[in-house]
């Protein structure tokens, strides 16, 4: 059982290292902004809702975003398994809202994995992402977004000593290896 939170900018790599996590360790990872794409692409109330935000780099209004992910960790593979979460929570309410679940299901949060990668970094790998918002306009409105109403939880969680930062840049592999060691998985 490993209840994980991935934080970092946008591009930083969270989806891809909390995704190679979660299969060697066979746990649920929950990313929001798979779950919005997803609904997006079914055409969903939400989903059109959703994209009003993520077409400028906004964020999706909290009391939305926390629903979901309330109703995602009541599932029972969560219950059995934790948690990897990747895009969530992405402002201090999200965050003070998890914790108050968590507490709830009596399934404190073991780490904070804080992928730090520099900013011009970030642009090059997005620009050449090239998915429906990643133009340079809204890159730069995520970038001022996450260090707005992101960054702060690093803070956040650094007091609460279960923060480890991993640098995300160079050897993908190297990057795994590093993000095992802190959440004691190696070997
Ligand atoms: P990125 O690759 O930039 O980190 P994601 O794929 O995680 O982006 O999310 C894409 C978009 O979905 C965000 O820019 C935002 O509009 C919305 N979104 C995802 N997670 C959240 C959240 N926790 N709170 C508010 N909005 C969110």
């Amino acid at each position: 059982m490993i209840k994980v939170v991935f934080l970092g900018p946008p591009g930083a790599g969270k989806g891809t290292q909390a995704e190679r996590i979660a299969k060697k360790y066979n746990v649920p990872h929950i990313s929001t902004g798979d779950i919005l794409r997803e609904a997006v692409k079914e055409g969903t109330e939400l989903g059109r809702i959703a994209k009003s935000y993520m077409d400028k780099g906004e964020l999706v209004p909290d009391e939305i975003i926390i629903g979901i992910i309330k109703e995602r960790l009541s599932q029972p593979d969560v219950k059995e398994r934790g948690f990897i979460l990747d895009g969530f929570p992405r402002t201090l309410a999200q965050a003070e809202a998890l914790d108050k679940m968590l507490e709830e299901l009596s399934m404190p949060l073991d780490r904070v994995i804080y992928l730090n990668v520099d900013d011009e970094e970030i642009v090059k790998r997005l620009l050449a992402r090239g998915r429906a918002d990643d133009t340079e306009e809204v890159i730069r409105n995520r970038l001022r977004v996450y260090r707005e109403q992101t960054a702060p939880l690093i803070d956040y969680y650094s007091e609460k000593c279960i923060l480890a930062e991993v640098y995300g840049v160079g050897d993908i592999d190297g990057i795994t290896k590093k993000i095992e060691e802190f959440l004691g998985l190696e070997g």
